[in-house]
């Protein structure tokens, strides 16, 4: 970054860090969010003072007081973005000043202070190039999840006037353990994720919390997500529990929700928009309605669909399952349209394919 930040880290590294003997024996099969990184960023906000105290940190548990503001209200933001490893050594980020952004609208949404994107950005730098040792090869990657949280300790019912913003890393291999197969989703039709005028389109914990029932539901029916439908209507397909959605046509067009609120303006899903207009693919942002999905993909009018995500990159959805029954995309397992955008965007996020539209940020 050209600019200086304007919050100065203090470092402080671990005294007994994670041995390379160690480190490779957890890289060997990392899962997903399950192992962390020797360290943390840590920034502090007070009303008043702002942000300040930043630091880089051994990674420790947060002491907290129970009357913690976000223990009772889940005033609650978070982000997530991998690094990865180039062939040259180094390692790069993927449209971090995006997720900066997006950070900054979650946060207005619940009330809280902006982060400057150039402080966001920086503390991801930051904890790349001390745990860098921590990016796996291959197709493996190091997750990033800065987060924010109010931290006042105070019962009263007011957005927190002190708050803590952390970034841990975790060295993830593959999202779901069906390597490279199609997904089965529910339909939920009963329960929903998000209304108009609510928090749908900030990533805020809370979001996850009111998707878990039906995840679980999904689990019953033996479906790995969920697929929302909107509060209003149960009617148009938004979004899964944490993934947007595409369709492909079998005339190789393509269909994603609008954004208009309650869904998650996904930076993979701005990507495959971006990436599919560079390869002439008709691309469309419109309502779909369940009972469409359903009838195109009998009809063999829709070939393909597949959720995406910065944790999964491209699925491909095969099986979906509702309360009035089951039906398959295609031939329930992969598309050609899926695998070619997925490989498209692997590729630039990897530094193997040109980066026209400046995605990638390199740390070192
Ligand atoms: C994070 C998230 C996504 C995907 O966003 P990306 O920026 O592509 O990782 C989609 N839906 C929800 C609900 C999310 O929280």
């Amino acid at each position: 970054m050209s600019q200086p930040s304007p919050v100065e880290f203090v470092r402080h590294p671990h005294p007994a860090p994670t041995t390379p003997e160690q480190r490779t024996a957890i890289l060997r099969d990392p899962g997903f969010g399950r192992v962390f990184t020797d360290h943390m960023v840590v920034i502090r906000y007070t009303e008043g003072k702002g942000w300040h105290d930043a630091r880089i940190t051994a990674r420790a548990p947060i002491p907290m007081d129970p009357a913690s503001a976000v223990l009772h209200y889940s005033q609650e933001i978070f982000e997530g973005l991998k690094a990865y490893r180039t062939a040259d050594g180094g390692a790069v980020m993927f449209r971090p000043l995006d997720n900066a952004r997006r950070f900054q609208k979650s946060a207005e949404r619940l009330a809280m202070p902006s982060l400057p994107e150039q402080v966001f950005v920086d503390a991801l730098d930051q904890l790349v190039r001390i745990d860098r040792d921590w990016i796996p090869d291959g197709d493996g990657s190091l997750y990033l999840r800065p987060f924010m949280f109010a931290s006042e300790v105070f019962l009263g019912v007011k957005p927190s006037s002190e708050y803590l913003f952390i970034v841990i890393a975790s060295p993830v291999g593959s999202y779901f353990k069906s390597k490279d197969s199609a997904v089965s989703v529910w339909v939920s039709q009963e329960l929903t994720r998000a209304a108009p005028g609510g928090t749908g389109a900030a990533k805020c914990g809370g979001n996850y919390a009111a998707s878990l029932l039906a995840q679980m539901e999904a689990g019953r029916h033996g479906c790995e997500q969920v697929v929302f439908l909107d509060a209003v209507e149960r009617r148009w397909i938004e979004e899964l529990g944490g993934m947007n959605i595409f369709f492909v046509f079998n005339d190789g067009s393509m269909l994603t929700p609008p954004l208009g609120g309650t869904i998650l303006p996904g930076i993979t899903r701005a990507s495959i928009l971006a990436l599919a207009r560079d390869m002439n693919i008709a691309v469309r942002e419109e309502p779909y309605a369940f009972d469409q999905w359903r009838a195109d993909a009998a009809s063999g009018h829709l070939k393909e669909t597949f959720a995406c995500g910065t944790a999964a990159v491209l699925t491909p959805i095969g099986t979906v399952k509702s309360r009035d029954g089951d039906f398959v995309i295609g031939n329930g397992g992969s598309g050609e349209q899926t695998d070619r955008l997925k490989s498209a965007l692997i590729e630039i996020q990897r530094c193997r394919a040109p980066d026209p539209h400046g995605w990638v940020h390199r740390v070192f």
